[in-house]
């Protein structure tokens, strides 16, 4: 059943009501809205819990869509209970790994806008994010490092633009993923945009991200592997470079 992403429009909402409307075999729950985010594009999906009208909790484990976009199925650990379809549930995403998620996607943007480079794949996490290019060029990754943490500095605006399938379609240009296909199907795409009229960056994605560059925080160029003739890997840490030592 086609559900209301809430998180597509307020990133910032961790609690919401919602209603049971299926249950899978394997436990996953359906709702009629949703604030968890479910995996795709190289975000991990929400986790969290469900609190029941008792004062009960459901532990989720993860979350990720069905066969559809539209379809986001809440998974609940092993051993949980199962909640009845119309039940009232009140969702609480587990913030803090959340908004980790949120600055590390973020701070993938603007490693994009450092490193103007076809991406070929992308992996956002808690701790580490890895982004691969299509690139031979050797680069300094003290120097990219300085040059991201001067966009988190300036404190751009992140804000979601919505145009429609046909739009980009009209503008092949502004998706910068070789590989990763931009989240269209649901007859509008979410174009990211970094800077006041996006004069940094805009490019479709569907993940979450904060508002503003400085909530990213320190974040440093861990390492740039080199994978194949043509592909470099790099990865993104929180904190600064002297944090390794
Ligand atoms: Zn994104």
């Amino acid at each position: 059943m086609s559900v209301n992403a809430l998180y597509r429009d307020d990133f910032y909402l961790s609690t919401a009501e919602a209603v049971v409307t299926a249950i899978h075999e394997d436990g996953g729950i359906e709702l009629d809205q949703t604030c968890f985010y479910a995996t795709s594009g190289g975000q991990p999906g929400d986790t969290g819990f469900f609190e029941r009208a008792d004062g009960s909790k459901i532990a989720l484990g993860q979350t990720r869509h069905g066969a559809t976009k539209d379809i986001i199925i809440h998974v609940p650990q092993q051993g949980e209970a199962s909640p009845a379809i119309g039940e009232k549930l009140v969702m609480h995403v587990d913030w803090p790994r959340r908004y980790r998620l949120m600055r590390m996607h973020t701070a993938c943007h603007l490693l994009s806008v450092v490193c103007q480079y076809p991406i070929t794949g992308a992996a956002v996490g808690e701790d580490e994010s890895r982004v691969d290019f299509d690139m031979s060029e050797t680069i300094d990754k003290d120097e990219v490092t300085a040059k991201m943490m001067a966009l988190v500095d300036e404190n751009h605006p992140v804000f979601v633009q919505w145009i429609t399938d046909e739009e980009l379609a009209a503008n092949p240009g502004i998706v910068k993923s070789k590989n990763v296909r931009p989240p269209i199907g649901l007859g509008r795409v979410s174009l990211v945009c970094i800077g006041e009229n996006s004069a940094i960056d805009s490019q479709p994605c569907g993940g979450t991200h904060v508002s503003e560059t400085q909530e990213v925080g320190a974040i440093y160029i861990a390492k740039i592997e080199k994978k194949g003739k043509e592909n470099r890997r790099f990865r993104i840490r929180f904190g600064t470079a002297t944090d390794e030592v």
